[in-house]
């Protein structure tokens, strides 16, 4: 994998789990919210249907008032009037201001009138549950009248539930005392639950009472009662309920109020997660195509090109150029170390060259430079019929000099042939060699025989001039060399001209040696 592969890989996997850490708290962190804010929308709902549910009950307390300031009502109290009780206290009369019950309590709390508005089969529920009701919500209402109180609320008659209220009876110029209490109640029905319904746009169920919340009041209004008990929330995947014990009259429970709404918030959440998702994956993408680009300038490129240049060096052994430079990091440093690797191995790859091709007791070029200029030589002989001459050298009795002498001596004399061998090589493409031994070469470019013979001669001569003694010789009392020139013919080979060169050196040595011969 490239290293700009594994850069986008990293900063992806880095970037995705930095996005996925922060999608996962901010969701914890807006689910807290939203759980804190759906119990805050559900509890300002549910005070607003007890408020919708009071106002039922603010409603009947109005009607009652034409019923407790009622001078005809005080008189029959004191005097009662059978007339009155035949043209007023009937059930017409209830049906006329949309109640079901009404009661006159004595300032004892005892019953004086009660009239019913029978339900659409005969049934008198009231009258069903007259011995309970003396006992329960009457006496209940009669302690609150002795308070000259009024009140309203809920209440529960055998299963069924109303809504209930009560004042003192009073003149109609509500002149006092009271002579007793009225109570009317008006059953809290269906149709009543679907006009709140409809109303406050508040879905809600009245259920069976479990018990009364704790320190419930007689006689609190349904809002002021959401202080009391706690409401319960539970959420469910798309709904929520919210459940208040709700009391009665008397403190009594009368019903678990459930108000149901859909989770609006869940859907919000929902909206908000999936913007945010967005907004981070458009984060990501923007921040990781950046950092790429920065990346990919600051290090890939330059990193890639320094490659190229390198490779382009090590694949042609071309060791002499130089890598560019870009700036003062890194990467900068790496390459010109890589410079200064670059210029080590020039160096090492000149001296090596020149330690292959010297021979190390004379300095003179060896045999294998000796083959590479002669192969040269005869190549531009080839193309461009350039001429040059072959002079093969050869020591005189020199095993008898290394006997005579010691090997030491041999090994000096031959330093000094060489010294003499190179002076004869004047231009710069002429060249002497050792070819192993006490065997020498010169190479000599555009020359004709004449020139070869004249450069031979010379050698022959500036070594006898050396004047190195040589007892042993049977040509001088000097050391002495041989000489057989070969002229460069067409269509030569190195091994033909080689040895027409040393056969012309063999006939010098025949001839007597310290001569030149071609
Ligand atoms: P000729 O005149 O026929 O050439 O006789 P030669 O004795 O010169 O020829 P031969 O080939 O018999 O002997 C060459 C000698 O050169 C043998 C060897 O000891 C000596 N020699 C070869 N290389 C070196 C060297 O590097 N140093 C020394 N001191 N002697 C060497
Ligand atoms: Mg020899
Ligand atoms: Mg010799």
């Amino acid at each position: 994998m490239g290293l700009r592969l594994k850069i986008i890989v990293t900063l992806l996997a880095i970037l995705s789990a930095m996005a996925g850490l922060s999608v996962w708290v901010v969701r914890e962190q807006l689910l807290a919210d939203g759980l804190v804010q759906e119990r805050v929308e559900a509890e300002k709902d549910l005070r607003r249907l007890l408020l919708a549910l009071d106002a039922q009950l603010v409603q009947l307390d109005v009607v009652l008032g034409s019923w407790s300031n009622y001078t005809a009502m005080f008189e029959h109290v004191a005097q009662p009037n059978a007339q009155f009780r035949r043209d007023e206290l009937t059930a017409a009369s209830l049906q006329a201001g949309h109640i079901d019950w009404f009661y006159l309590l004595d300032v004892e709390g005892r019953t004086l009138e009660q009239v019913e508005v029978p339900a659409p089969d005969g049934a008198r529920p009231m009258q069903a549950h007259a011995a309970q009701l003396q006992d329960g919500l009457l006496a209940h209402v009669g302690v609150l009248a002795r308070g000259a109180q009024p009140g309203c609320g809920l209440t529960l008659i055998g299963a069924a539930r109303a809504l209930l209220c009560f004042r003192p009876l009073l003149r109609s110029d509500r002149s006092g005392p009271a002579r007793g209490t009225v109570v009317i109640g008006r059953w809290l029905t269906a149709a009543m639950v679907d006009s709140v319904q409809r109303q406050t746009k508040l879905r809600f169920q009245l259920l069976p009472a479990g018990t009364a919340p704790a320190g419930a009041r007689m006689g609190a209004a349904l809002e002021a009662q959401f202080a009391q008990g706690v409401p319960t929330l539970s959420l469910h995947a798309r709904e929520l309920d919210m459940d208040l014990p709700v009391s009665g009259i008397g403190g009594q429970a009368v019903a678990l109020l459930r108000m149901s709404a859909a989770r609006g918030t869940l859907e919000r959440l929902q909206q908000s997660q999936g913007y945010l998702t967005r907004g981070l994956v458009l984060l990501i993408l923007l921040t990781g195509i950046g950092m790429m680009v920065v990346v990919d300038r600051l290090v890939v490129r330059r990193l890639s090109r320094l490659e190229q240049e390198l490779r382009s060096v090590v694949d042609s052994n071309h060791w002499a150029g130089q890598l560019e430079v870009t700036g003062q990091d890194e990467i900068g440093r790496l390459a010109q170390y890589a410079n200064g690797m670059i210029q080590l191995v020039r160096q090492q790859m000149v001296e090596l060259t020149a330690q292959s091709t010297t021979d190390v007791l004379t300095a003179l070029p060896n045999r294998r430079k000796f083959d590479e200029c002669l192969a040269r030589l005869l190549a531009a002989h080839q193309r461009h019929g350039r001429g040059g001459a072959l002079v093969l050298v050869d020591v005189d009795f020199f095993k008898r000099y290394n006997d005579s002498y010691g090997h030491p001596a041999g090994d000096q004399a031959l330093q000094a042939v060489a010294g003499c061998l190179r002076a004869q090589a004047r231009r710069p493409e002429d060249l002497a060699a050792r070819l192993g031994g006490e065997e020498f070469a010169l190479l000599l470019e555009e020359v004709d025989l004449a020139g070869a013979l004249a450069v031979a001669r010379q050698a022959c001569a500036a070594v006898q001039a050396l004047g190195l003694a040589h007892r042993a010789s049977e040509v001088l009392p000097v050391l002495t060399i041989s000489c057989g020139v070969a002229l460069l013919r067409a269509g030569d080979s190195a091994e033909l001209l080689y040895s027409r060169a040393d056969q012309a050196l063999y006939r010098a040595k025949s001839a007597g040696r310290n001569q030149v011969a071609a």
